[in-house]
C-alpha cells in the first residue's frame, strides 16, 4: 500500500451567491424539511438520486456549469434564501424547553446509541433501533433539550442488499467518504483533529470524532480509523454489527467509554446518560472512573451517585440479543482498568455484569450492567415493559411483579421526517403550523375533521401511485441488474396496480417478525390478490442479518412465490429496504402489515409512520398496536394469544389475516360511493390519524423521557454533588449502613386491633407492629401493611404506609396501620419494610424488602 506523504480536500467552487447551501446541506435540518429537499432536487435531479440523497457529495460533484445556472435563476436563489431563513429561524427561534424549564448549562444529556438512523445516505444504522435514535434526536432538537448524542462512525455501515437469480441475498458494503457526508471532524484548540486515547491490551488505540449537526443537536460520531492504529485497530469501527465478539467488545469500549472522554475532551459534561440499548454500558464505568479521579469519591461512593444519573433502555425481549461476553474476553479489556483506576476487586467487578446476586457471575451482561448502573430503566412499550420484568424478575427477588423497577415509555416516530410532502401540505392547511411545532397535541389533530373526505382521498392515492411508479422503477432496475431477459424486464414494468388496495410488509427478516405467514395458504392468497373486482396487491421489503441463514432462506422463500404467474403482478419484493424505501412505503401504502410472535416485538415503529400519512394498521396485538388499537382505526390479528405450538399458531393466525382482508378489509375499500369515495375507508384513516397521531410520535416520546427521567435524574445530580458531594457521601454511608443491619430487621409481633371475624365495607382493619431495627431509625424505613384480595386467586397489590407510633421504655419499634376494607370477599395481607430515602426513585432499587412471612 502506497503511503501518502500528504492529503488535501478539493472542495467545490460554489459561487458567492449561492453558500447559503452548504449551510443548508450541512445541517441534518433539511433531512424533514420538504422544502429544503426539494431545493437539492431542484438543482440537480439526476446527481441528487446518483448521490443516494447526499446534498455534500452533490456539492462536491455538481458542474461548475449547473452551479452557475442555479445562480442566475432568480426563483433559485429566493428559494434558496427561504430555506435559509427557515434554518435560521429553527436554530433560534423559542423552544419547548426554553419556555418551560431552562435548566442552566448546555449538554446536559448525552444520549449514546450503536447506531443512528438520520438520513439514507448516511449509513450508520441497520433498522428500528437506528431510526428510532436518529428521531429521538430530532425532536430532542425540535424541543430544545440540551441533548447531545454519541454513537460510532462506521466506515461500511450496514450492507446494501441485492439478490442473485435464485432470490438469494447478497450483501455489498459500501465504503463511505466521511468528507463527502454532512458532518465535520472535531478539531483542537490548534485546528488539528481531536484525537482520543484509549487503553487496550498491550497498546493504545486511538479516534477522531466527526460531529454532524441535526437540527440544534450535536451528534458525536467516532471513528478509529486514523494513522496512529495498526490496522487491526482502524478497523473496529468499520462495520455495523459485523465482525467477532471480540470485535464487539471493542465496539463497546470505543463508544462507552471512548464516548465519555470524547466528551470530557470537548468540555461537555453531561449530567445525564442515556443508554440507548445495552451496547454503551461501558460508559457507566467511566463516569465512575472520572468521579472517583477528580473529586475523591470511593468507588461505591461513585457507584452509588452515578446511578441516579443514567438512564437505560431495553429493546429487545429474546436474550440472545443481548451483548454477553464470556469472563475471560472482560479480564482481557478490563483487567487493568478495574484493578488500577476503579480499584475494585475481580469478584466487585465481575458482580456488576450480573443481576442475579445469589450466584457467582459466569459472563458478563450488558443489559445487566446497565440495570446495576442505571436508576431509570424502560422498555419501549406498555406491553415490553411487562415483557423485560418477566425476562429479568430473577434479579428482583423478594420483589413483587408490579413493583419491579422497569418501566416503560413507548416508542414513537418523527413526525416531520417520516410523512409524504403532500400530506404534510394537506395538514398544515387544515391543522396549522401548531401540528408541525408539536404534533404531540391532540388539540391539534382534532381538525383533522375538517379535512375533505375527497381532498384526503385524492392525496393519499397520489401517494399509492408515487408507490407503484417507485416499485416499478426500482424493480426494472433489480433485473437488469440481475441480468433478466428482455421480457422480464418488460413484465417488471407493468407490475402493481395504482388503484388496487395496497398492502407493505417492510422490515428486517428475523424469523419471530414472520414474512413467510401470508404465503401458508398459496392458493387463499391467489384468490385474494386476483380478484378481479377488488384486487389486492403486496409490496415486500426487508434485509436479513448476513449471518442469518434462516432469514435469507425466507426471501428466498417469497422470491419463488413472487415468480408465480397468478402472483407474479400482485406481489413484488423491493431490494435494499433502508430508509429511501421505508419512505415510499409508508407514505402509499393503505395497509401496513405487521405479524410477529407475541410478545416478541418489543414496540416496531413502521406502523408509526403510516399514521399520519394516511395508512392503516393490521397487526398482531404485540408491541405498540396492544396499546394502539381500535376497532375504529385499524385491525387486529388475534387477541393477544401465545402459543406453545407454533405450528398451529402460524395456522391460526395466517387464516385470521386471510379471513380479515377478505371479509373486513377488502370490503370497506372498495365500498364506494357515486363519488368513487371509500367513505368508511377514509373515516377510519382520520380515525387513525387523531387518535394515534398525537401519541405515537417522538415530540410525546421524548418530553416522556424529559419529564419522567432527564429532568429527574438532573436534579439528584445537582443535590448529590453539592457542597464537595456532601449528599453523595452521606447517602452511601447510609447505604451501606442499611445493607449492614437489613438482616436485623425483624418483626416482633404483629396483633390485629379489635380482631372481628366479619367486616362490612367501609371499615378499617387496624394492625399493630412491634419491629426491631437493629441501627436502623423510622427515618431509614417504611414500613407497610401490603394486601388484597385474595378470593379470586391473584395475589395481593396494595399496600399502605404504616405510622410510628412512640412508645417508651422498650428497644423495639411500634407501628400502626389500616387496611381499607373497601370491596367484599376474603383479603390477606402480610407487611413489609422498606429503604426510605429522598434520594431513592423507588423503594425497591436497592434489592432490599423485608416480609413479615417469607416470600419465595
Ligand atoms: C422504521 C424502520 C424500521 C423499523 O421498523 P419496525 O416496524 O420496527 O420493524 C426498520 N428499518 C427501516 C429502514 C425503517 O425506516
Amino acid at each position: 500500500m502506497i503511503n501518502y506523504v500528504g492529503r488535501f480536500n478539493v472542495v467545490p467552487s460554489i459561487p458567492e451567491k449561492l453558500l447559503p447551501l452548504k449551510k443548508i446541506a450541512y445541517n441534518l435540518f433539511w433531512t424533514w424539511n420538504q422544502d429544503a429537499i426539494e431545493l437539492f432536487r431542484r438543482l440537480d435531479k439526476k446527481l441528487w438520486e446518483e448521490t443516494h440523497h447526499n446534498p455534500v457529495l452533490m456539492l462536491g460533484k455538481i458542474s461548475q456549469d449547473r452551479l452557475s445556472f442555479a445562480a442566475n435563476d432568480d426563483s433559485f436563489v429566493s428559494h434558496m434564501n427561504r430555506v435559509d431563513e427557515q434554518l435560521k429561524i429553527y436554530l433560534e427561534e423559542k423552544t419547548w424547553y426554553q419556555k418551560n424549564y431552562n435548566i442552566e448549562g448546555k449538554n446536559i444529556i448525552a444520549y449514546f446509541s450503536a447506531e443512528f438512523g438520520l438520513t439514507e445516505c448516511l449509513q450508520i444504522y441497520s433498522g428500528g433501533l437506528g431510526v428510532l435514535s436518529g428521531d429521538h434526536l430530532k425532536s430532542a432538537s425540535d424541543l430544545g433539550l440540551p441533548l447531545v448524542g454519541v454513537g460510532l462512525c462506521y466506515k461500511e455501515g450496514y450492507f446494501q442488499q441485492y439478490l442473485s437469480n435464485d432470490g438469494w441475498q447478497h450483501e455489498r458494503y459500501e465504503i463511505t467518504d466521511f468528507y463527502n457526508q454532512p458532518m465535520n471532524l472535531v478539531k483542537d484548540k490548534n485546528g488539528e483533529p481531536l484525537k482520543i486515547q484509549l487503553d487496550f491490551p498491550n497498546r493504545t488505540v486511538t479516534f477522531q470524532i466527526w460531529k454532524i449537526d441535526v437540527g440544534r443537536i450535536g451528534l458525536y460520531l467516532l471513528d478509529t480509523n486514523v494513522p496512529e492504529n495498526n490496522d487491526e485497530d482502524k478497523k473496529i469501527t468499520r462495520t455495523l454489527y459485523g465482525g467477532n465478539i471480540e470485535t464487539r467488545i471493542q465496539q463497546e469500549i470505543v463508544l462507552g467509554i471512548g464516548g465519555i472522554r470524547a466528551l470530557h475532551a470537548m468540555n461537555i459534561k453531561p449530567y445525564v446518560c442515556h443508554m440507548n440499548e445495552g451496547h454503551s454500558a461501558f460508559l457507566a464505568l467511566e463516569r465512575i472512573r472520572l468521579i472517583m479521579k477528580y473529586y475523591n469519591l470511593t468507588f461505591n461512593e461513585a457507584k452509588d451517585v452515578n446511578f441516579y444519573s443514567n438512564v437505560f433502555t431495553t429493546h429487545t425481549p429474546v436474550p440472545a440479543g443481548i451483548d454477553i461476553f464470556p469472563n475471560e474476553l472482560i479480564e482481557k479489556y478490563f483487567g487493568f482498568y478495574y484493578r488500577n483506576e476503579l480499584q475494585i476487586s475481580d469478584k466487585q467487578f465481575y458482580s456488576l455484569g450480573t443481576i442475579i446476586k445469589d450466584k457467582p457471575p459466569v459472563n458478563f451482561n450488558m443489559a445487566h450492567l446497565a440495570m446495576n448502573m442505571a436508576g431509570y430503566v424502560n422498555g419501549v412499550s406498555k406491553l415490553h415493559g411487562v415483557v423485560s420484568k418477566k425476562m429479568w424478575q430473577s434479579g428482583f427477588p423478594q420483589i413483587p411483579f408490579d413493583e419491579i423497577p422497569i418501566d416503560s415509555i413507548t416508542n414513537g416516530v418523527h413526525q416531520q421526517t417520516h410523512l409524504s410532502k403532500d400530506m404534510n401540505e394537506l395538514l398544515y392547511r387544515y391543522l396549522g403550523e401548531r401540528f408541525r411545532r408539536n404534533p404531540a397535541d391532540d388539540e391539534v389533530w382534532k381538525s383533522v375533521d375538517e379535512i375533505p373526505d375527497e381532498e384526503l382521498w385524492r392525496t393519499h392515492e397520489r401517494r399509492r401511485e408515487r408507490l407503484v411508479a417507485f416499485a416499478r422503477n426500482r424493480l426494472t432496475q433489480q433485473v437488469i441488474e440481475r441480468g433478466g431477459s428482455a421480457t422480464e424486464i418488460a413484465a417488471a414494468r407493468e407490475v402493481l396496480d395504482v388503484q388496487a388496495l395496497t398492502i407493505g410488509f417492510a422490515r428486517r427478516f428475523a424469523t419471530y417478525k414472520r414474512a413467510t405467514l401470508i404465503f401458508r395458504d398459496l392458493d387463499r392468497l391467489a384468490s385474494i390478490v386476483s380478484n378481479p373486482d377488488y384486487p389486492v396487491q403486496f409490496i415486500i421489503a426487508g434485509k436479513a442479518h448476513p449471518q442469518d441463514e434462516e432469514g435469507k432462506k425466507l426471501i428466498q422463500e417469497i422470491i419463488q412465490y413472487t415468480k408465480e404467474p397468478h402472483l407474479r403482478k400482485k406481489i413484488v419484493f423491493l431490494e435494499n429496504y433502508d430508509m429511501n424505501v421505508a419512505r415510499y412505503m409508508v407514505e402509499g401504502c393503505d395497509v401496513w402489515l405487521n405479524n410477529p410472535r407475541r410478545p416478541l416485538e418489543a414496540s416496531g415503529t413502521s406502523g408509526m409512520k403510516v399514521i399520519a400519512n394516511g395508512g392503516l394498521n393490521f397487526s398482531i396485538m404485540d408491541g405498540w398496536w396492544d396499546e394502539a388499537y381500535q376497532p375504529d382505526l385499524g385491525w387486529k390479528i388475534g387477541n393477544r394469544e401465545e402459543y406453545t405450538n407454533l405450528e398451529y399458531q402460524d395456522e391460526i393466525e395466517s387464516r385470521i389475516i386471510y379471513e380479515t382482508i377478505e371479509k373486513e378489509i377488502v370490503p370497506i375499500f372498495y365500498n364506494r360511493g357515486e363519488d368513487k369515495l371509500p367513505r368508511s375507508w377514509i373515516t377510519m384513516m382520520k380515525n387513525s390519524m387523531k387518535k394515534l397521531g398525537p401519541v405515537f410520535n417522538t415530540h410525546r416520546m421524548v418530553e416522556e423521557y424529559s419529564r419522567k427521567f432527564y429532568f429527574a435524574s438532573y436534579d439528584k445530580r445537582m443535590g448529590l454533588q453539592k457542597n464537595n458531594w456532601k449528599h453523595a457521601k452521606e447517602f452511601s454511608a447510609w447505604k451501606t449502613k442499611l445493607y449492614e443491619n437489613w438482616n436485623r430487621i425483624k418483626f416482633i409481633n404483629i396483633t390485629e386491633e379489635g380482631k372481628n371475624d366479619e367486616f362490612k365495607v367501609g371499615m378499617k382493619y387496624p394492625i399493630i407492629a412491634e419491629i426491631e431495627l437493629g441501627d436502623l431509625t423510622p427515618d431509614d424505613v417504611e414500613v407497610q401493611i401490603y394486601f388484597g384480595k385474595v378470593d379470586n386467586g391473584s395475589n395481593a397489590n396494595k399496600f399502605v404506609n404504616m405510622e410510628n407510633i412512640p412508645k417508651k421504655g422498650k428497644e423495639h419499634y411500634y407501628y400502626r396501620g389500616e387496611i381499607d376494607c373497601n370491596a367484599t370477599g376474603q383479603f390477606g395481607y402480610t407487611l413489609r419494610v422498606l429503604p426510605k430515602h429522598d434520594i431513592l426513585i423507588n423503594p425497591f432499587e436497592l434489592g432490599l424488602v423485608k416480609w413479615a412471612a417469607e416470600v419465595k
